[in-house]
């Protein structure tokens, strides 16, 4: 088992298509959900207070 720079060349499928929602490649094509901003699982936006940044 590789997990180095040789075996990244195999990963030819999309996981994550673009989110119609944050624009991020974070929408899961198999789980039909955003894992950024919860689209598609949730109306509301994923956000926690751990994920907040600094003033
Ligand atoms: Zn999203």
């Amino acid at each position: 088992m590789v997990k180095g720079t040789a075996s990244l060349g195999k990963r030819q499928k999309r996981s994550h298509m673009t989110c119609r929602r944050c624009g991020k490649v974070a929408f899961s094509i198999h789980a039909k959900y955003c894992v950024a901003c919860s689209f598609g699982r949730s109306s509301r936006m994923r956000e926690y207070k751990w994920n907040d940044k600094k003033p």
